[in-house]
């Protein structure tokens, strides 16, 4: 999966920071994200390329290969033309097929921290632009005090299956660009526990019951400022499918042999479904 770096090892913990010479500084546009025009591997600025002052933000370091590489966020307007003739703004989508694993998972990464700070400039409660709180990831407000933290919403990704005929409940999104088969999803709501939302989203999507919800695995899914929460469980009773045909173009019941999915190494709803078409889901 895309948080599962081979060559190195994610450092989240927030101290407040100045870059220095070598450090990565990430710039964004809404969810695109700057790195060197037509280079194969993605490549971000270093500090030191950069001529012109900007205030920058610290975002993360990855241990690659024992030494410690940090990630800031600068200031996307104050790029001079010099730096634009090399460098672009790239769709995240591009996280999903380049490397090295590093780079993609602290693109990602950088681009929903990049989205929160752009949002978060404001209080929501009595409208005072907030400051930096120095200790840790949070904007406060001066005037009164509320605390904004970064927002992650949960959601489930569902793999649904009937034993007895050893078959798995596949989906296509409906009006996406993503048009793969994928599995139930979708966001918890307030007051319900994950295990609550998968039965209501299976329920809401393709009108079945289920039984015996086990977790399996969670992921940090920044292409949608998602924390995935990954479950199995069985169908309970029919097996016919009522489609919500807002959400979904597709849901059908498909054997191991008839799953055309490939193993990809970026998502978790990827895992859980290779997990199966394996025979390896227990
Ligand atoms: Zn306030």
């Amino acid at each position: 999966m895309i948080q599962e770096i081979k060559s190195g090892i994610y450092h989240n913990e927030y101290r407040e920071q100045s870059p220095e010479k070598g450090d990565y500084i990430m710039f964004a546009q809404g969810r695109s994200i700057l790195m060197r025009k037509a280079s194969e591997d993605i490549a971000y600025l270093h500090f030191e390329e950069i001529p012109t002052q900007m205030s920058y933000i610290y975002l993360f370091q990855i241990n690659i290969n024992g030494k410690m590489q940090k990630f800031f966020l600068g200031e996307s307007g104050k790029l001079p033309q010099s730096i634009m003739n090399d460098y672009t703004y790239e769709p995240q989508n591009v996280f999903r097929t380049k490397g090295p694993d590093y780079m993609a998972f602290a693109g990602i990464t950088a681009c929903q921290l990049a989205n929160w700070y752009a949002a978060t400039r404001y209080c929501g409660t009595c409208g005072m632009a907030l400051v930096h709180d120095g200790k840790e990831r949070m904007m406060r407000c001066p005037k009164c005090n509320a605390m904004h933290y970064p927002k992650i919403s949960p959601a489930v990704i569902v793999g649904v299956i009937d034993k007895e005929q050893e078959r798995i409940l596949m989906t296509k999104y409906a009006g996406r660009d993503y048009k793969k088969y994928a599995l139930i999803a979708g966001f918890s709501e307030i007051g319900e526990t994950a295990e609550d939302t998968v039965r209501r989203e299976v329920m809401e999507e393709v009108g079945i019951k289920v039984k015996n919800i086990r977790y399996y695995k969670s992921q940090p899914w920044s292409f949608t400022d998602t924390l995935l929460l990954g479950f199995y469980c069985e169908l309970d009773g029919d097996d016919r499918i009522q489609l919500d045909q807002e959400e979904l173009s597709i849901g059908q019941w498909l054997r191991r042999d008839e799953i055309p999915t490939e193993y990809d190494g970026i998502s978790l709803t990827n895992e859980m479904i290779m997990r199966f078409k394996n025979g390896e889901e227990h």
